[in-house]
């Protein structure tokens, strides 16, 4: 190559920058953590390599990264001796978006939360881009593993088009120049410069150096090095402070907030292991973007192995985020490997442990603060029910729901049920549904009111199908009130009553299309009909549809069960009983059995219908 390539940008990257300088305006200075970690995971890269190809790496294996500051030229430069880029590969990292990390990005800067949290922006990593927020023209010059000539300069102004050309490289490695704006020169202050590093890069684990261009080397001078590089995991617990945590973590999670909680050990016995774990406060915002990688870092040596290791941590813990070091494994372990690994299995138990453990005591400690915890993560960590099962009651207790007999605003543990259950009340009751509202107004709580019994109201689509995982906490089994129950339907109900209705009930099994049968039941107080399933409920049967699992053939019919006590019912029997074809009789039953599908949260089957009845009676009682 030896003309000017130009190029243009990818469309949604003209977009991306657009946005980016436009919207992370207030948090410009994480461009430089970006392009750090950029050049870090550079020199990782290579250094991997390295541990395969020797030969290749001769040269240049004082691995660094770069600051230089020339106040009269107004560029910053970022420059590493990391695996650099080819021709090719650098039109595929800098001038495509393939990366789904941030396109998320994109769809959330669109977004509604882009404009109401906008600190959640920078927990995006939004890469290399970002520097276009402080520089009007970046320069990258870069070459891999090869010759000098092998080098190539891609330039933009970030408007849209990049040129690219060959241009020799001494050395192996990258170099980033930013042409800086006017109106950013503090970043050519060598004082910002060692804040932003230590703020947000001091535990990369290269050195990173501070030059200042055209200034005359004393003798004997040592190179500045910005960052700190301590790997807090390998220290003791009590020599870490809270703002080396508050800024590890922050370097690591991308959060601009706090961490919740820190968990803090080194395991000793058979395997030596240490842990450093954070729980968050608030879910990570790309959780909310579909598949996501999680997993601590793990650590082998003080040696970056992998980014996110998901085999050290079940995926109903994935909020935790940190750093696993484990000497015991060997450095050139592969993914393959590493999965059938006795060690990893152990760390896992022992990392699940542990951070159940710590969500105890936080619960235990504060519990308001544990509110807010669960409020985000909750739904993440009830997945253990059906997926740990040998955590599964301490998962349990960790859970909050909205009762029967709580104030909506609040939620209880089943330990705080299970302590109010009153005498002879043998099991945890629970009724799931789309909305407090809803489950609040079911007719099957009536009796349940009445006889002082509290309900567990479950709200969150995936509790009916985690919860019954359970089957029991201490000891108390777990009971859906919406479920066919003869024993409970039976109580209070005469067997001459049965025997008064029977054949009116059948007339009703046989006239309503959509029951299975009906049935009488003393579960009613005031309402005259509700349904009851045999199989999966009204709830997990709409949520499954609305997904697009349903069919058919998980439609399982109800039962309708009858209140035999209710005016309704019995003036509607009184009818059958004289005149089995008279015209009100399919009417009221066809109404109510509608108005019984309504109650459970589920549509009239002929909603038409449903509406031409309801307003023929209203006019005949006008
Ligand atoms: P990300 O780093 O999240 O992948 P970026 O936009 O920051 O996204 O960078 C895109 C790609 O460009 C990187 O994945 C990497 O392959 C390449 N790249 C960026 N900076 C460097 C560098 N200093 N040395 C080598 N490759 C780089």
């Amino acid at each position: 190559m030896t003309q000017i390539e130009k190029m243009e940008f990818k469309t949604e990257l003209k977009q991306l920058l657009h946005l980016i300088t436009h919207s992370l305006y207030s948090n410009k200075e994480i461009f430089l953590r970006e392009l750090l970690s950029n050049s870090g995971d550079a020199i990782n890269k290579i250094r991997f390599n390295s541990l395969e190809h020797e030969d290749v790496l001769e040269e240049n294996k004082d691995w660094k990264i770069r600051l230089v500051l020339d106040k009269d030229g107004k560029t910053l430069t970022i420059s590493d001796n990391g695996i650099g880029m080819s021709h090719d590969s650098i039109i595929e990292n800098l001038g495509t978006i393939a990366r789904s990390g941030t396109k998320a990005f994109l769809e959330q800067l669109q977004g509604e939360e882009g404009k109401t949290r906008p600190n959640l922006i920078g927990q995006f990593g939004v890469g290399f881009y970002s520097a276009f927020m402080v520089a009007d023209r970046v320069d990258v010059r870069s070459r891999g593993p090869g010759k000098p000539e092998d080098g190539v300069l891609w330039s933009s102004d970030g408007q849209g088009e990049y040129t690219l050309v060959s241009s020799a490289k001494e050395t192996r490695g990258t170099e980033v120049i930013l042409h800086l704006k006017n109106e950013e020169m503090e970043f050519l202050d060598p004082f910002r410069i060692r804040t932003i590093v230590r703020k947000f890069s001091d535990f990369v684990e290269h050195p990173i150096v501070l030059e200042i261009a055209n200034e005359k080397k004393e003798e004997g001078k040592e190179e500045e090095v910005l960052n700190s590089r301590k790997a807090l995991w390998l220290r003791s617990k009590n020599e870490v402070t809270p703002e080396e945590h508050d800024s590890f973590y922050r370097q690591i999670s991308n959060d601009f907030e706090k961490p919740l909680k820190v968990i803090h050990y080194a395991a000793e016995g058979t395997y030596e292991f240490r842990v450093l774990l954070y729980l968050p406060a608030t879910l990570p915002m790309e959780f909310q973007f579909g598949e996501v990688k999680f997993g601590p870092r793990l650590y082998i040596q003080r040696v970056l192995i992998m980014e996110h290791c998901e085999e050290l941590l079940p995926s109903y813990l994935r909020f935790a985020r940190g750093v696993v070091e484990c000497p015991d494994l060997p450095l050139n372990i592969s993914r393959e490997i590493l999965q059938q690994n006795p060690v990893l299995e152990k760390i896992r138990k022992d990392l699940a442990s542990s951070v159940l453990k710590t969500l105890k005591e936080l619960m235990e400690e504060d519990l308001e603060k544990y509110r807010g915890f669960f409020q985000e993560m909750g739904s993440i960590l009830k997945e253990g029910l059906r997926g740990d099962f040998d955590n599964k009651e301490k998962i349990a207790a960790l859970l909050l729901f909205s009762s029967l007999n709580t104030p909506a605003t609040q939620q209880i543990s089943l330990q705080q049920y299970v302590q109010a259950m009153p005498e002879g009340q043998g099991e945890i009751l629970f009724l799931a549904g789309e909305s407090r509202e809803l489950v609040e107004n079911s007719p099957l709580l009536e009796i349940h009111r009445e006889e002082k019994r509290d309900v567990l109201l479950l709200t969150e689509s995936i509790d009916e199908f985690t919860l019954p995982w359970l089957n029991e906490f201490k000891g108390k089994k777990l009971k859906a009130v919406d479920r066919l129950d003869p024993e409970a339907s039976d109580k209070g109900i005469l067997e001459e009553t049965k025997s008064r209705f029977n054949p009116f009930l059948k007339y009703l099994g046989e006239t309503l299309s959509g029951i299975s049968s009906a049935r009488l039941t003393g579960r009613l107080k005031d309402s005259p009909m509700a349904l009851v399933s045999q199989g999966m409920s009204a709830t997990q049967e709409r949520f499954l549809k609305r997904i697009g699992k349903g069919a058919p053939e998980i439609d399982s019919k109800r039962v309708l069960e009858i209140n035999p006590r209710h005016p309704l019912v019995n003036q509607l029997r009184d009818i059958f009983e004289e005149k089995n074809d008279d015209p009100r009789l399919a009417q009221v039953s066809s109404t109510l059995y509608d108005l019984a599908l309504l109650a459970e949260g589920s549509r009239p089957k002929d909603l038409g219908e449903f509406m031409k009845r309801v307003q023929e009676s209203l006019k005949k009682m006008l």
